[in-house]
């Protein structure tokens, strides 16, 4: 048996309030006056002054501002690389990402390129880069992905959507700070918390589960349930909790895998855009049949939050349509062995895939 070494995330400050503590994070990681920090921030962010007035800027320090309506795709992670190079005079001190997963994974996949030649897609897949990377910051203002915590940073290239995952991907430095998750609009909370909850239920009934994945995702698990089910907490603490049931979840995911609803929902992703907290929604409600008491308490949640799932997202769909989406979901050989075992080619066929689809 041979064991896999893992990097973390080397540091970590948590507390409500801790973004202020940014500029003192920061300045011994400045390289010189020449090399700036560049915040990419989301564009949510744009007019407000709560957040922007409080990124320390100094020299040639830039904020850019990245929409996070559609998932990050190779080619704009390239593009913002070209317009870091051209906009620099030396190569940034720092890229600190300030946003939800998409924004994170964005941070992630430039610190990366910008120390390694050719394109965002080269990189897609396991163990692919060479250098390491630029000194990188997450800030989370959203939580559930475990993007924050995670060795991945997702992306959709032409031909597949697949995470750049290496031992240069994770953070240097992630800042914990729950206040900046108090405006997320509510769905968008439930969905996104969501991706955590199924995270654990993945990691948790997965056959690669270890004592290791097992005390995060169930310490993700209980705090996921208190957030979302048992409701008996002030706005503050349920924003503190969903923030660590997203570390924890992350971290059980770092020595696992995810499951049937990520491979399912990363087809609906890459045909149909479809973002992946809600997509996963959409799939999970669909996956009793795999997850059964898993998705019962996900309808509860559902329930009790008042939350209306789309319905007959795939009902237009050609059956070119299914097969490019089940081509992508049957490519994550790792998810599939973890959720079904060794011999899960022959329970996954390209036609139950498909009954799936057609659910939803
Ligand atoms: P997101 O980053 O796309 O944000 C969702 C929405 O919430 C956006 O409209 C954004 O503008 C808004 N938002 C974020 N913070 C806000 C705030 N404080 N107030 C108001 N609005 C706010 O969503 P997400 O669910 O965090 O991330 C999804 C992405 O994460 C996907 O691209 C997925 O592939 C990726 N992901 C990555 C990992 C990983 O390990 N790297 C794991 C899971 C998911
Ligand atoms: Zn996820």
């Amino acid at each position: 048996m041979s064991y896999k070494n893992f990097p973390m995330v080397s540091n970590v400050m948590f507390g409500r309030g801790s973004f202020n503590q940014l500029e003192d994070i920061l300045a011994p990681k400045r390289i010189n006056t020449k090399a700036p920090f560049i915040f990419l921030v989301d564009d949510v962010f744009r007019s407000n002054v709560w957040i922007t007035s409080r990124i320390p800027l100094a020299y040639d320090d830039r904020i850019i501002f990245v929409s996070a309506k559609e998932e990050p795709k190779t080619e704009q992670v390239d593009a913002l690389v070209e317009e870091i190079i051209l906009m620099t005079k030396e190569r940034p001190s720092g890229i600190i990402g300030i946003g939800g997963g998409t924004i994170m994974d964005i941070a992630k996949a430039i610190s990366i390129m910008l120390t390694n030649k050719g394109d965002a897609k080269d990189y897609q897949g396991w163990d692919l880069v060479k250098n390491e990377a630029v000194f990188h910051v997450g800030i989370p203002t959203i939580s559930g992905t475990g993007a924050e915590v995670s060795r991945t940073a997702v992306l959709t290239g032409p031909d597949k959507k697949l995470g750049i995952n290496s031992d240069f991907t994770p953070f240097d430095q992630v800042i914990l700070d729950s206040e900046l998750t108090k405006d997320v609009p509510k769905d968008q909370w439930f969905y996104t918390g969501m991706d955590c909850y199924i995270h654990c239920i993945e990691s948790l009934k997965g056959t690669y589960i270890n004592t290791f994945s097992e005390t995060f995702g169930e310490m993700a698990l209980k705090l996921c349930k208190e957030v979302f089910l048992e409701g008996e907490l002030s706005s503050e603490e349920a924003q503190e909790k969903l923030m660590m049931a997203s570390w924890h979840g992350g971290m059980s995911i770092v020595y696992s895998q995810v499951g049937v609803a990520h491979a399912l929902s990363y087809g609906l992703s890459y045909l149909l855009g479809t973002k992946h907290g809600i997509g996963n929604c959409i799939v999970f409600d669909q996956l009793e049949e795999f997850y059964p008491e898993g998705v019962r308490m996900f309808k509860a949640m559902k329930e009790k939050h008042n939350i209306k799932l789309p319905q007959g997202i795939c009902a237009d769909l050609s059956d070119r349509d299914f097969d490019i989406m089940i081509k992508i979901s049957l490519s994550l050989d790792p998810l599939w062995e973890n959720a079904l075992g060794p011999d899960w080619k022959k329970i996954m066929t390209p036609e139950k895939i498909k009954s799936l689809y057609q659910k939803m």
